[in-house]
């Protein structure tokens, strides 16, 4: 079931009623259920369950399952969604254990319904990856997709993933989602060489949602952008061909000099 993501009013009323009649609540930390728990005036056995959770113990929780009502719920939002459980349900609903979700909040469809950016279609990719050359495959895979991207972000890591959405990703509307549902909520939106910019004078706090517009429509994909720098340098130095294609296209000249660099190089 899903739980709140920092407002605690966005519990469910359904959830409340779960939590008070089920036999046992399974969860990522005990320490934030009781938490949760104590603020509603809930007294459980509380299972630890998360992804270092051994099969073993996976099996015991699903044996378990089959004469008690187990609920799940993670630290915060919806299980299974960059959360553990996946493999719980799998397990049990191959047991025959009956299992149901109880929908609230995720941090992915709070930030999607605030962003601005179109909703009519969007893909969650989870966190992206730590690395520069993994975080740069993920950002090329994507990049087609016609699509609002949502990905999970850390504060410390927000700078980088900016810099490279700005270099693969040119072009693109990017908004930033930070504290949501708390009293510091803020969405901000622009470009992505822009957003870094602020956060870099700003440094973030906080968790954070990260989305990235679809492609253009005009066609002005990555690959035409990447196509036009090509040809452009073929006659000139990075920076003119930069700013040569910012002039045609309207892109920032700053994200198309930092692409002119990148493609020079390759
Ligand atoms: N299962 C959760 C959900 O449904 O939202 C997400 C769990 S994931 C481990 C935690 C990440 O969700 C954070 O690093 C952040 O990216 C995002 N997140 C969670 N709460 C948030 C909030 N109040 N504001 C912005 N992002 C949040």
């Amino acid at each position: 079931m899903a739980t709140p993501i920092g407002n605690l009013g966005d519990i469910t009323k359904r959830a409340v009623d779960i939590l008070a009649r089920c036999d046992a609540v399974a969860c990522e930390d005990t320490r934030v259920t009781a938490k949760l728990l104590n603020h509603l005036g809930i007294r459980k056995p509380l299972w630890r369950y998360d992804d270092h959770s051994s099969d073993q113990q996976r099996e015991n929780l699903v044996s378990a399952m089959h004469d008690k009502a187990v609920a799940l719920v993670s630290d915060a939002g919806t299980p299974l969604i960059s959360d553990p459980g996946y493999r719980l349900v799998k397990t049990a609903q191959e047991q025959g254990i009956p299992v149901t979700s109880l929908p609230g909040p995720s941090a992915a469809i709070v930030a999607l319904t605030l962003s601005g950016l179109p909703s009519d279609r969007f893909l969650f990719a989870g966190f992206l990856p730590v690395k520069d050359k993994a975080r740069d495959d993920v950002l090329a895979e994507l990049a087609r997709i016609p699509a609002t991207l949502v990905f999970y972000e850390s504060a410390q890591r927000l700078g980088k993933s900016l810099e490279a959405i700005a270099a693969r990703l040119p072009g693109r509307e990017v908004a930033v989602a930070r504290e949501l549902t708390k009293a510091f909520e803020e969405c901000r939106r622009g470009e992505a060489a822009s957003l870094a910019g602020h956060y870099a004078s700003h440094p973030p706090r906080g968790e954070i949602v990260l989305m990235v517009g679809p492609p253009v429509e005009n066609g002005e994909t990555e690959v035409d952008v990447d196509a036009l720098l090509l040809a452009a340098m073929e006659q000139e130095k990075p920076s003119q061909a930069a700013a040569q294609v910012a002039k045609a296209t309207g892109m920032e000249r700053k994200t198309l000099y930092a692409r002119a660099l990148e493609l020079r190089k390759s």
